[in-house]
């Protein structure tokens, strides 16, 4: 096994029966390797995007996700362009320098709105990134929001083979949808993050491989991964959620494979386990995301049971128990 982990690291692209070994791998060396490559691209630093949640309105039906149209639970809330204002306000206090505006697809936010509340962050912040993550959209729509302002844009694939999508998704979304967009923002110019839950119901060892050569082709700035893990109110409730053995390993091959990556330990990596942000981090990630969506809206937006959001105090307090420091650029990916 250290053979082949010292062969990934040096030779970095990988037949997918080994990716599925490594991702079967239970030495601990796999962590040593992706967190020495980590700190020899980025040392110590670790970088911060501030997550606003602000629309948990969403027109998709994805099985797995709470934010779903056909969950009729769930307390839907949008916020306004001034909310979201005082949101970076508050975020930029604190010392962030990229703001994640995440919410389902909600037709309610169109191109006009998203473009002025974009400007706007901008017009104020000119130091700080913004990021999109409000899932698919035309190439029009994409090129617009960019030349608004918009830094970079995350789309996760979800999963990389169409068979496992449909098992995902109802009839009327498709992977291929899904890779086009990804394709059309990286030709609009955005910094691009891709990703996938791991242990999704259905996954196999295989898909995750599938995963892996997907981003290899693609060569996103960023990747995020985190478990699945279910949510009352869809048809996926009786399931189990990911193993965190598993999200770790997929974590360290991506940084071996591409060792200047943006790779978070994410909000689900922290809710499958206590000390999971430590552990991804540990791991080879160093992207943490602070929630910064108020907290009278913040417990509608569940995407699953029991989330478990941290705050920027806490990030800087458990990162630095880690050793780590916290970068304050804006923190743009780059070339090495
Ligand atoms: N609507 C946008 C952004 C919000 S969902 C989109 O779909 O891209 C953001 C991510 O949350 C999804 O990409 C998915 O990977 C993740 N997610 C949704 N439901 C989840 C669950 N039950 N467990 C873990 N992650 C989930
Ligand atoms: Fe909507 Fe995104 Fe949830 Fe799918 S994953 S239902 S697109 S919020």
């Amino acid at each position: 096994m250290r053979e082949l982990i010292d062969r990934l690291e040096r030779e970095r692209i990988f037949a997918p029966t080994e990716l599925e070994a490594l991702l079967a791998c239970d030495d601990n060396y796999l962590f040593q390797r992706a967190r020495t490559v980590r700190e020899s691209v980025f040392g110590s630093r670790i970088y911060l995007r501030g997550l606003i949640e602000f629309t948990n309105h969403c027109k998709n039906d994805c099985y797995y996700c709470g934010l779903r149209r056909g969950n009729s639970d769930a307390r839907r809330y949008r916020m306004t362009k001034e909310q979201i204002l005082a949101c970076c306000a508050g975020g930029y206090a604190l010392g962030l320098h990229t703001f994640v505006l995440q919410g389902g697809e909600d037709p309610y936010y169109t191109d006009g709105l998203l473009a002025d509340i974009v400007h706007g962050i901008k017009a104020a912040y000119p130091d700080c990134a913004v990021t999109l993550s409000l899932g698919e959209r035309g190439h029009e729509s994409l090129k617009l929001l960019r030349e608004a302002g918009a830094d970079r844009y995350l789309l996760r694939q979800e999963t990389s083979n169409a068979a496992h999508y449909a098992i995902l998704h109802p009839p009327e979304m498709s992977l291929s949808a899904r890779q086009k967009c990804l394709w059309d923002l990286k030709q609009v110019g955005y910094q691009v993050g891709c990703g996938f839950m791991v242990g999704s119901p259905g996954q196999t060892l295989g898909h995750i491989a599938e995963d892996l050569l997907f981003i290899k082709e693609l060569d996103p700035e960023m990747v995020g991964i985190g478990p699945f893990i279910p949510h009352a109110s869809t048809p996926f409730a009786g399931e189990k959620p990911g193993d965190l053995r598993l999200v770790l390993n997929a974590i360290a091959i991506l940084r071996l494979m591409k060792p200047n990556l943006l790779l978070p330990a994410t909000t689900a990596l922290g809710t499958i386990h206590e000390t999971g942000y430590e552990l991804g981090i540990l791991a080879g990630a160093n992207v943490v995301m602070p929630n910064l969506t108020p907290a009278e809206v913040r417990e509608n937006y569940l995407l699953y049971d029991n989330k478990n959001r941290m705050e920027v105090g806490a990030v800087h307090r458990r990162l630095g128990a880690i050793g780590c420091e916290i970068e304050i650029s804006k923190g743009d990916y780059f070339d090495v």
